[in-house]
């Protein structure tokens, strides 16, 4: 086991973690901006970004790039530095470095060499939606990116059809439409959100069920955006897997009622939606 103190006494060889704004540039801390002014270089996602976020506070850095192509060689250096002595900080382009962006795989590392690591906190794109969503924020799961092709994609929803709690996406606005529609068809027709620009200028919350949400013009769906959805509310939803879904309908067929009612009577049975179990009964 090893029990590490923030603050007393200062560790030797630390490296700091910042959070930098989503959007709004007056949302950086003064101790985010303390920080990145103290250390000696500042690993980053993107040199580009950075540069432009010191530019914003006046002042420049060595920047070391650290991104999701290169992050175990520049991890492994990075360390390196720090060990000799040199004080660093990483930041990822937007929010918290690690939550959908780089900074996992170094955040590791420099613990496996005993280094001491210090959240700098600051802005989140996930608690922002969650809590602006004013859907219940007792409990709640964050599931980042789905799969980019749909099949795996629908798994991946159908999977988290049971969960009571608040479910919490990333999503980007070319795949925001099929997104909507597929977690229709997997989820149901529950209340949901799209918190999109937050803290920019084009802010917006858009409230609805996600049958209203899934008919929105996409190209009035542009930038960032979160989507939350309520969680599971049916006490007596039974989680199936797809074989046991097919077995359910066709029993039922083989009693003599059409396809259409047997998805109509195990629809309602799982309170899976009936468009859902229709792609299942035809896919091969
Ligand atoms: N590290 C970031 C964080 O802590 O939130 C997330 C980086 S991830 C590559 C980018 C995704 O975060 C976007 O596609 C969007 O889903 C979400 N996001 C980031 N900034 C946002 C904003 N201002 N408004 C809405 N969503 C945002």
């Amino acid at each position: 086991m090893i029990r590490h103190k923030s603050f007393t006494p200062a560790p030797l060889h630390t490296l700091y973690f910042i959070a930098t704004p989503i959007g709004n540039l007056q949302e950086l801390s003064q101790r985010a901006i303390d920080t990145m002014t103290l250390v000696d270089k500042i690993a980053c996602e993107d040199t580009r970004v950075t540069s432009k976020l010191l530019h914003h506070l006046n002042f420049k850095k060595p920047l070391i790039p650290c991104h999701e192509h290169n992050e175990s060689i520049a991890s492994a250096s990075i360390i390196a530095a720090i060990l000799n002595g040199e004080k660093i900080a990483y930041v990822s382009d937007a929010g918290y470095p690690g939550i959908s962006d780089p900074g996992q795989r170094l955040i590791q590392q420099a613990l496996k060499a005993d280094i001491h690591v210090v959240m700098i906190s600051g802005p989140s794109a996930i608690l922002n939606a969650l809590i602006g969503s004013g859907l219940s924020t007792e409990r709640f799961y964050f599931h980042g990116f789905l799969l980019p092709k749909e099949g795996p994609r629908l798994d991946e929803l159908k999977d988290l059809y049971t969960r009571k709690e608040t479910l919490v996406f990333y999503e980007s606005p070319h795949r925001i439409e099929t997104t909507l529609k597929n977690m229709l068809e997997t989820l149901g027709n529950r209340q949901a959100v799209i918190a999109r620009e937050l803290t920019k200028l084009h802010e917006e919350y858009i409230r609805g069920t996600l049958q209203e949400l899934s008919e929105i013009d996409p190209a009035s769906l542009k930038g960032e955006m979160v989507i939350v959805v309520e969680g599971n509310k049916d006490e007596m939803s039974i989680k199936l897997s797809d074989d046991e879904i097919r077995k359910l309908v066709q029993n039922l067929t083989e009693t003599g009622i059409s396809m259409k009612d047997a998805i109509r009577q195990v629809s309602e049975m799982t309170t899976l939606n009936k468009n859902y179990i229709y792609k299942l009964m035809h896919r091969n």
